[in-house]
């Protein structure tokens, strides 16, 4: 079968160092002496691996030790967190991705300039419920319906968005929302760029093959939200985590097929899933009457 490979995918630099800075703090700390606030990054695989190094996992601040050391994912935190774990002397290691915190101090100063803050994103994802923190009265919506039932009239609105999401669905919104009757609307660009660069490979990618891999874990908003671009393509497109997730009849018919990964989706899993793909007979797959 012919691959084709988006040019920017995989792991972006904010969860490298998220990663790094994990297995240094197990280096350092020793196997079993650390313990992440949840998964380090949304990939199962790098999850086990930093597992069998030695990191441990705790969803609840309350039932870690004090004096224990802690590390806070790429995701971030909010102030109450780090507050909290002061005052329960816990060492922490602090792994939050630079563009999270200049996400979380845009929230603060909106707020404190006395704008409604409005946070594009998705309100479970651990970002946004980390961002929260940092506005007391901070309003989340995520589709151009919500305007109406959350947004007040107000006269000075703050918007930023959730990082990973893609510029054409914060426009929209933003769009709609420039359409009611707000005085001031003051918009603070949160997007991450690596993510904006692998949207656009993927989507150019869409135009060569005839379906599309995404790469990356279920649970991660980059990769669905690359698998959502590709679909709105018209095309054939499937979201793995790996290559056992495979299915032969996903390529039945099909020569050409285009692979593209999440930020946070390792460069071994990306090669694995790219030479087993390779080695399937494009002819042997043609769909049978
Ligand atoms: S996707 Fe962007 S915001 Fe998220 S960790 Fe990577 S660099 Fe940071």
């Amino acid at each position: 079968m012919i691959v084709k490979l988006a040019e920017k995918r995989g792991f972006c630099f904010g969860v490298e160092d998220a990663i790094e800075i994990a297995e240094a703090a197990v280096r350092e700390h020793g196997p079993g002496q650390v313990i992440a606030l949840g998964p380090v990054i949304h990939n199962p695989d790098v999850v086990r691996k930093l597992e069998s190094a030695g990191l441990n996992q705790s969803g609840d601040l309350e039932q870690i030790e004090d004096g224990a050391t802690i590390l806070i994912r790429s995701h971030g935190a909010p102030p109450q967190f780090f507050e909290r774990a002061e005052e329960k002397s816990l060492n922490i290691v602090d792994a939050t991705c630079v563009l999270v915190t200049k996400a979380q101090q845009a929230v603060k100063h909106l707020h404190e300039e006395g704008y409604q803050v409005v946070m594009i994103g998705d309100a479970d994802h651990p970002e946004v419920r980390g961002v929260l923190g940092y506005a007391p009265d901070i309003i989340v919506l995520d589709s151009i319906e919500e305007i109406e039932t959350k947004l007040q009239r107000r006269e000075k609105l703050g918007l930023v968005a959730q990082t990973t999401h893609s510029p054409e669905h914060v426009g929209e919104i933003i769009g709609a929302i420039a359409k009611r009757p707000f005085t001031e609307i003051k918009i603070i660009n949160t997007l991450c760029l690596e993510v904006v660069r692998r949207q656009e490979a993927a989507v150019n990618l869409c135009s060569e093959v005839e379906v599309m891999f995404v790469l990356g874990g279920l649970h991660s908003a980059n990769t669905r939200e690359l698998a959502r671009l590709c679909s709105d393509q018209n095309m054939e497109t499937y979201h793995l985590e790996s290559w056992s997730q495979f299915n032969p009849q996903m390529v039945t018919g099909k020569k050409i097929a285009g692979v593209t990964a999440g930020a946070s989706t390792p460069e071994w899993i990306i090669q694995e899933f790219v030479e087993q793909l390779r080695l399937l007979e494009p002819a042997a797959h043609c769909a049978t009457p």
